[in-house]
């Protein structure tokens, strides 16, 4: 997060000395402080590890500092708390809009350059670089694209509509053992959650175990599934299911895709993303889970027209 010079006392045999490390970098998640030996022999200074300690000498055999070990590791002789920053730099470079693209699933360029611009993502500088480029990987990954209608009339509370879909069998099983993934689309909040099957046979599994979460986490009821009548989500169990917790069904018409909207353009936008993904990190196909999931996690976050540009994850929270 930033950069700057870390001032302390340090204890050595009972003496105080005064150690200054410029060019520190202020790492906020990391729970222990760390010291590069090579940054320090690159400053002329010498490190001497021992089997109980190790000394850190000054170019004239001064010692500096002194670090104890425990177990394996050397700790540094530190007097008191007094260590601090002095002062911060911010460190956050500018990225490229064609970055942040590539990093983020090759979303799309204007979703992300709302989200930088409306503050949704902190810590984010956008270079001043041309809002228009040529993706290669966006050309080949993202052939499939002929639009679906988009829903009219939207229900506002969250899990009173839920839209479910199953996608595959994919060419190359995961490396879990996957063919088919299921997903499952909050209408209000556009949140999605996906589990990976091995078949069609584990749809109603997952769809019980999907609804018990979500009721449980939010607090509140599914009202109404959507799927297509794909005879994963018609059996007399899946009914007797659903009519039990007095969930209505909306189911579409075989073959007309298109009824089923949002979850069929979900399907979509997670697979182009994912193939993305692939090509990108140049891993074989047998990631497909890892690319699905990793596309899911970004789209959650990245902001929704559908929502009016905030994103899912503001969504699910409101
Ligand atoms: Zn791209």
């Amino acid at each position: 997060m930033g950069e700057g010079t870390v001032e302390f006392t340090a204890n050595v045999y009972g003496d105080t000395t005064n150690v200054s490390l410029s060019n520190t970098l202020h790492v906020p998640d990391l729970r222990t402080n760390l010291m590069s030996i090579g940054k320090i022999t690159d400053r002329g200074l010498e490190v001497h590890f021992r089997k109980n300690d190790a000394t850190i000498l000054d170019s004239k055999g001064n010692i500096m500092l002194i670090a104890n070990r425990v177990g394996d590791l050397y700790f540094v002789n530190e007097n008191g708390q007094e260590v601090c920053a002095t002062s911060s730099v911010s460190r956050n470079k500018e990225v490229t809009l064609e970055l942040l693209h590539r990093r983020l699933g090759h979303a799309n360029t204007k979703d992300i350059s709302s989200a930088v611009r409306e503050h949704v993502v902190r810590g984010v500088r956008l270079a001043n670089t041309p809002e228009k480029f040529n993706c290669e990987i966006c050309l080949q990954g993202k052939m499939s694209r002929s639009p679906f209608p988009r829903r009219s009339n939207r229900l506002n509370k969250v899990l009173d509509l839920v839209h479910t879909d199953v996608c595959g069998p994919m060419r190359t099983q995961s490396l879990g053992g996957a063919k088919y993934f299921i997903e499952f689309i909050d209408d209000a909040s556009r949140w999605c959650e996906v589990r990976f099957l091995k078949s069609k046979a584990e749809v109603f599994k997952a769809t019980t175990e999907y609804i018990a979460l979500v009721e449980n986490q939010k607090g509140k009821k599914v009202k109404c599934l959507q799927s297509d009548n794909g005879g994963e989500y018609t059996g007399k169990e899946f009914d007797d299911y659903l009519k039990k917790r007095g969930i209505t069904r909306r189911l579409t018409a075989p073959y007309n895709p298109e009824q089923n909207g949002t979850a069929e353009r979900k399907n979509r936008t997670l697979l182009d993303m994912a193939r993305c993904l692939l090509k990108e990190s140049n891993l074989p196909n047998s990631f497909w889970a890892e690319a699905v999931n990793t596309a899911n996690h970004l789209r959650n976050r990245l902001p929704t027209k559908s929502l009016d540009g905030r994103t899912p994850y503001e969504g699910v929270r409101s």
